[in-house]
């Protein structure tokens, strides 16, 4: 699974354009969030994310990725990942992921949220914020010298430890810098202290997606779309990072993780 030798290692003018793609990243996402609403159609919201990042002089990396149609993928309720945008009409109480890349000079970032459309039920909004709350407690759990899977480990035991949510063990987290998806595979669960070293100029995109069921899931006729087997609905966070000597940065969010690593007690190299 994991193949050590091919990883990319950044350098710190390399990772500066990632930063660059990240905060295009972090803008259109913020941006999605404020359209979301009952009636906006997921291709509205594609159609913003595009504008957007073009406006910043970016490109999307989703866009014919793999022959993927659009810039975002826009996945709601039992739909896991992967979602094509188009003249779906959001509605009250349904939950939408929203996912997003940006390339800036030949350098990648990535990143997802999951956003409530009007008001939602609290296991809902429970669910959503597990999941958010595991991606951060895996970026904590990073540190230069360790190990890969005390990423995932983390990510998983924080799951574990809410409550019966679905962990997806079919999509996992990725490498990133040169490219969109790189070495090595970043999953969700397993056992600490395996894989390869966490290095200074390491770049990772970590996305757990959990579910209010089972962790079973099917593509689409569209051989895209990601659904529950049970049509249960799932929630979807990713943020690109790199781990630096000053600790880690978030290059996906817009203050770098400073806030959210500080309630954590880990360093951010922009704290
Ligand atoms: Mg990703
Ligand atoms: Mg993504």
């Amino acid at each position: 699974m994991f193949r050590e030798r091919s990883i990319e290692i950044k350098t710190p003018e390399q990772i500066a354009l990632m930063r660059e793609a990240g905060l295009v990243v972090a803008e259109t996402l913020s941006l999605l969030r404020s359209e979301v609403k009952p009636g906006v159609t997921t291709g509205d919201l594609d159609a913003i994310a595009a504008e957007h990042i073009r406006s910043r002089g970016a490109t999307s990396n989703f866009l014919g990725y793999h022959g993927f149609p659009a810039t975002i993928c826009a996945s709601v309720n039992n739909q896991v990942v992967h979602g094509i945008p188009g003249d779906r009409g959001l509605q009250d109480g349904d939950l939408i992921s929203l996912d997003c890349g940006a390339v800036v000079e030949g350098w990648h970032a990535d990143a997802a949220i999951t956003v409530a459309v009007g008001g939602v039920s609290e296991a809902l909004q429970e669910l959503m914020r597990v999941c958010e709350e595991s991606m951060w407690r895996g970026f904590a759990a990073a540190r230069v010298g360790g190990r890969l899977t005390d990423i995932s480990h983390a990510v998983e035991s924080y799951v574990r430890s809410q409550g019966h949510y679905g962990l997806v063990e079919d999509y996992v987290g990725h490498g990133i810098g040169s490219a969109m998806h790189m070495p090595p595979s970043v999953p969700n669960f397993g056992r600490p202290g395996k894989g390869p070293r966490l290095v200074s100029g390491m770049a990772l995109a970590v996305e757990p997606m959990i579910t209010m069921g089972t962790i079973e899931t099917d593509v689409l006729d569209d051989e895209w779309t990601v659904v529950t087997q049970d049509g249960s609905w799932s929630a979807h966070f990713e943020h690109s990072f790199t781990l630096t000597a000053e600790g880690a940065l978030i290059l996906t969010a817009l203050d770098g993780g400073a806030v959210k690593l500080a309630g954590l007690g880990v360093p951010c190299a922009l704290a």
